[in-house]
């Protein structure tokens, strides 16, 4: 069957419905409208809408950005200071500085823009209320009272969102995250500037930050969903701990995290996910840019071709072939990711040792941060092997191994 396209298109029918204009709606939309596909962005929010989000670019993302965007960097970090809850800071400097600090409001408008240049249609402030499938139509309902069909939709709608939940997306870790956009004074702006902080908190698998963005500093912590208390006091006890609670916040809010289970479903029928609707998040880091342009990004050409699907084993192959992609790339990263975190909440201050104290370390995750290796990369080098093997012979709540360079 021909795309909806061209005289034949029924009102309110489209090729290609993407919901949520994060990173990877917006890619998701502007690879469709660039194949040619009658695309249609929906967003809930206002566009330029605020994101709960340190809103720091590893080179993985800057790479996966479209030519030309309009890049609004606050600031670019060259050094790292990293700590153990408020103890043995140390200040490393990296060989290429490349993570750099954006606003995701200013961000995600501009990736927004980028695919409306490209003729995807636009509607914020519209949000998707429901959605069913019917042989090869997706049917969606707006929060504002519209039918509307596509041949395939993309759901990129966030950590909460409704099509994650219709897809029946798993996950293995969910974690909580709580931050805030923080006005500082000059003194303390030249104080942070080109500089950011990851310190290893004191619950479980957490870590707070600061990165810093000029006239405005981001700073949070996260830990494992279910201590809300415990994490206010922890932030609380951060921000404090940084000069950093005095100003009023411009926003201070909290956020879902969320990692999916190997296995979990990318797609029902002809509705597909992509990035934090997909679960798809770097488990220890929480990094998830990268992940949502990249898979926001091959959705998108999984769209286009379930829209030129010409019969239902040819729309099977394009689902199958987007979940191949996503485990071939995102899925293996996401593995590494997870042992990572695993002996990192085992033993944080092995992993604060490992990196501050042995070069090789340090120089493994500069890398990876530039986008010249992935944390599989960061899993393989000789060391942090050594770091997995030893913690693993010490199984939890077991006597902690001796830490190295104590
Ligand atoms: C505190 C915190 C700090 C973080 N810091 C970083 C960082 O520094 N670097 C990094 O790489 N990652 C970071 N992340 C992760 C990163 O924010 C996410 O992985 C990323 O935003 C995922 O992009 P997305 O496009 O999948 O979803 P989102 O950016 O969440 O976009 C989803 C969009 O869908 C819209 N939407 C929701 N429901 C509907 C609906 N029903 N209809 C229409 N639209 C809808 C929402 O309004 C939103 O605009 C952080 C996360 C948190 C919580």
């Amino acid at each position: 069957m021909p795309p909806f396209s061209g005289p034949t298109r029924r009102p309110g029918a489209w090729d290609v419905i993407v919901v949520g204009a994060g990173p990877a709606g917006t890619t998701a939309a502007r690879v469709a409208a660039e194949n040619g596909c009658r695309t249609l962005l929906l967003e809930r929010a206002t566009i330029p809408r605020y994101k709960t989000c340190g809103g720091g670019l590893i080179g993985a993302s800057l790479a996966a950005l479209p030519p030309g965007l309009r890049l609004n960097i606050h600031d670019t970090a060259g050094q790292f200071t990293f700590g153990l809850n408020g103890r043995r800071e140390r200040t490393l400097t990296s060989a290429c500085p490349t993570i750099a600090m954006v606003h995701r409001s200013e961000f995600d408008e501009a990736l927004t823009e980028a695919a409306a240049a490209v003729g995807a249609e636009v509607r914020d402030g519209t949000a998707l209320a429901a959605l069913e499938q019917d042989g090869d139509t997706v049917t969606v309902r707006t929060g504002r009272g519209e039918t509307l069909r596509a041949r395939a939709l993309v759901g990129a709608d966030g950590s909460a969102g409704k099509v994650a939940r219709y897809v029946g997306v798993q996950c293995a870790q969910v974690d909580l995250a709580l931050e805030a956009e923080v006005p500082v004074d000059e003194r303390t702006s030249a104080r942070w500037r080109g500089r950011l902080l990851m310190e290893w908190g004191p619950l479980p698998g957490s870590f707070g930050w600061v990165f810093p963005k000029g006239d405005v500093c981001t700073a949070g912590v996260v830990a494992a969903r279910g201590n809300p208390v415990a994490l206010r006091a922890y932030k609380e006890d951060f921000l404090g701990r940084h000069g950093l609670l005095g100003p009023r916040p411009l926003h201070d809010t909290g956020h879902l995290t969320r990692c999916r289970r190997p296995g979990s479903p990318l797609s029902r029928g002809r509705v597909l996910v992509a990035g934090d609707a997909a679960a798809l998040l770097d488990h220890w880091s929480r990094e998830g840019i990268s992940y949502a342009l990249r898979s926001g990004g091959l959705a998108g050409s999984a769209a286009v071709r379930l829209v030129h699907a010409s019969d239902a084993a040819d729309a099977h192959e394009a689902v199958d072939r987007y979940a191949r992609q996503i485990d071939d790339v995102l899925g293996v990263e996401m593995r590494a990711s997870s042992t990572l975190m695993d002996l990192f909440v085992r033993s944080p201050g092995l992993v604060h040792t490992v990196l501050t104290r042995l070069p090789l370390a340090w120089r493994r995750l500069d890398a990876y941060v530039a986008g010249r290796t992935s944390v599989a990369g960061i899993m393989t080098t000789p060391v942090v092997r050594a770091a997995v093997a030893l913690t693993n012979r010490f199984p939890a709540g077991a006597a902690k191994p001796p830490l190295p360079g104590r």
